[in-house]
């Protein structure tokens, strides 16, 4: 029930988790403007969704959840979709969905509450553009993701993410450790830096190698809660000394390596129009390796980019059992407007590509299983998230597994409480997820 005059928004976001961040900031946006958040779409006043494109898949749900939530919303109740869909085909959008109230791109003028004109009074006015730099409301997690640039100077021939996202832009140190100030404030243990490209960071200011330095002042508030700080997003060729031995130097920067690798055919990768082969790729991860044996990696692959035929799935088979990655994911290729892959011949039919993503899946769940069963009989230092509600459990992770992607940790302990930090012996794995019983606290 609201209050008198009191309005409600509800927000549902899509894709990665450079997206949740722009949700966060759109919440702050509409809270600065007065409006409360609901529980559900059908108590809210204005629905938010924010879309993803990335592939054909993730625009076709964004659509779906337009819809549903189109269906779901209250009499008068405003609908606005916003994020990538609504930036790369905004037009379309607004004219081929008449339940759409807005459609808000990145660069709109004006706030949320004001375009949908909501009738209230003016507060805070907060436009959406520049939504880096808008604060954010505090999460309910231990753990938050920290957007520090956004854009991408990369061209990489399946992505039109540049094609609407525009080159870098990079927000000041600064800024980036004011709000990580105030989110460990708030409780918040774990930062989760993301970006399109992660370790360009800095470039489009003219500093090369800028996360390091970001790094080490980041470290200075671990005397105030700051108890990690991950890193996802990171293209290859820039991952190697300094931000290696900054990574390894830092107690605040777990050691996990997300490594945006694609493929490991170098002619493929040149095709893709991106860095590296399998053979520099097994060596930064070896030295990365022999610095650290604790060392966790994650990566992410496309199958049936044009070109790929058996022989280059097989090198990528080769490739995952020689690098033994605690975590990948693979993705069927998608052949995205704009982006020079799109014209492309050579593309496996789907029922081949199909077959071998299951290839794949297989191969890395085997590792994958093995390095978790691993852990079995080893001490560990879980963040809790939360408390199970109908197990009363405690639910945590280690440095090994980043939030929403990898697994989790099951603590079996009856003390804890989420953002503690608990020394915990793990008792068994099942599939990725670890059990654990609590040692310390
Ligand atoms: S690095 Fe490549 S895949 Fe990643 S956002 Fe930039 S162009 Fe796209």
């Amino acid at each position: 029930m609201n209050g008198p005059g009191e309005k409600r928004f509800y927000i549902e976001t899509l894709g990665c988790p450079k997206n949740a961040v722009d949700s966060d900031k759109v919440a702050a946006s509409l809270l600065a403007d007065g409006l409360v958040p609901a529980q559900h779409a059908a108590d809210a006043d204005v629905v938010v969704v924010n879309t993803c494109a990335f592939i054909e898949a993730a625009r076709e749900e964004s659509i779906e959840t337009i819809l549903s939530l189109a269906e779901a919303r209250r009499r008068g109740a405003r609908l606005v979709v916003t994020g990538c869909l609504a930036e790369r085909a905004g037009a379309e959008l607004a004219a081929a969905l008449p339940e759409v109230d807005a459609v808000v791109g990145f660069a709109a003028e004006g706030s949320i509450a004001e375009t949908v004109d909501l009738g209230l009074p003016r507060r805070k006015p907060s436009g959406v553009r520049d939504l880096l730099e808008l604060p954010r409301a505090t999460p309910s997690a231990p753990w938050a993701y920290v957007k520090i640039a956004e854009g991408c100077d990369r061209a990489c021939a399946f992505c039109a993410i540049p094609s609407f996202r525009g080159r870098q832009r990079s927000r000041s140190p600064e800024s980036i450790e004011a709000e990580v100030r105030a989110l460990v404030d708030g409780g918040v243990a774990e930062i989760v830096l993301v970006a399109q490209d992660l370790a360009w960071y800095g470039r489009d200011a003219g500093e090369r190698g800028s996360l390091a330095p970001l790094l080490r002042r980041l470290d200075r508030i671990a005397p105030d809660g700051l108890a990690r700080v991950r890193l996802l997003y990171l293209y290859p060729s820039e991952v190697r000394d300094p931000l290696v031995a900054t990574m390894l130097e830092l107690d605040t920067v777990v050691p996990y390596f997300d490594l945006s690798l694609q493929h490991c055919d170098r002619s493929l990768l040149r095709a893709m129009k991106r860095w590296g082969s399998g053979e520099q790729f097994l060596r930064t991860i070896e030295t990365i390796r022999s610095a650290d044996p604790g060392a966790t990696f994650r990566s992410s692959f496309i199958v049936g980019f044009p070109g790929e035929t058996e022989p280059e799935h097989d090198r990528l088979l080769e490739f995952l059992d020689a690098a033994q990655l605690d975590w990948a994911g693979f993705f069927a290729f998608s052949k995205e407007d704009g982006t020079a892959a799109a014209g492309m011949p050579g593309a496996a039919p789907e029922p081949l590509v199909r077959e071998w993503l299951r290839e794949c899946e297989d191969v890395q769940d085997a590792i994958t299983r093995a390095a978790r069963d691993a852990l079995v009989g080893s001490e560990v230092e879980v963040l809790v998230d939360s408390r199970d509600g109908d197990t009363g459990q405690f639910v945590g992770r280690t440095y090994r597994e980043a939030p929403e992607i990898d697994g989790v940790v099951h603590l079996n302990a009856d003390w804890g409480r989420p953002g503690a930090i608990v020394r915990a012996h793990v008792t068994d794995a099942v599939g990725t997820d670890l059990v654990a019983k609590g040692v310390s606290r």
